[in-house]
């Protein structure tokens, strides 16, 4: 097996919204390899409606990004597996927080090998601070009203006010 002389990695998720946990992963990939792309995915995993729209998803990730040249963030919809083949992406990775995370994680890159025997699954783990953090806890803390600055960027602390302002 030949390692191509730039690598690429996707980095997919829901991203509903990116938190610092998100933001500490897709950084510490640039560690291992040349690019990052972040790949939002239009249709949520596991059947979560999400509650941002896929262009506000973006839109947050761009933002957060904004100072990473290294870092792109697009869009995609469809399996991943072709969207890495579109993008010349040869390594996809995942954050993993906890024991939780592994069976999912463990099914999902098994099931992506079948389907694209070349790409490889890496795993990172986050920052200690960040591997408590979920971005549907994030969701129900500022829903409720609690402080999230700890755990978002400025843009997306803006973003979970005015969404929940709607609601209020
Ligand atoms: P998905 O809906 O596909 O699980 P998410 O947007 O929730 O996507 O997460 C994308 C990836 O980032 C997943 O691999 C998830 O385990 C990882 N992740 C989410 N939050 C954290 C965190 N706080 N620390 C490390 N990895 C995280």
């Amino acid at each position: 097996m030949t390692r191509p002389s730039s690598v690429t990695a996707i980095y997919p998720g829901s991203f509903d919204p990116v938190t610092l946990g998100h933001e500490d992963i897709a950084r510490r990939t640039l560690r291992v390899v040349d690019r990052v792309v972040v790949g939002v995915a239009e249709t949520a995993t596991q059947a979560k409606q999400p509650t941002f729209e896929l262009e506000d998803r973006l839109a947050m990730l761009k933002e957060v990004f904004r100072d990473e040249p290294r870092i792109e963030c697009v869009a995609f919809s469809g399996l991943l597996v072709e969207f890495a083949r579109e993008r010349g992406a040869s390594v996809v990775v995942r954050g993993l927080r906890a024991v939780s995370d592994f069976e999912y994680e463990f099914q999902m890159a098994q099931m992506n090998r079948e389907l694209h025997p070349d790409l490889e699954f890496i795993f990172l783990t986050p920052d200690v601070q960040m591997a408590f953090l979920s971005a549907s806890l994030v969701k129900e803390v500022s829903r409720l009203g609690g402080n999230v600055s700890r755990f978002v960027s400025p843009p997306v602390m803006r973003r979970l006010h005015a969404r929940f302002e709607e609601e209020r």
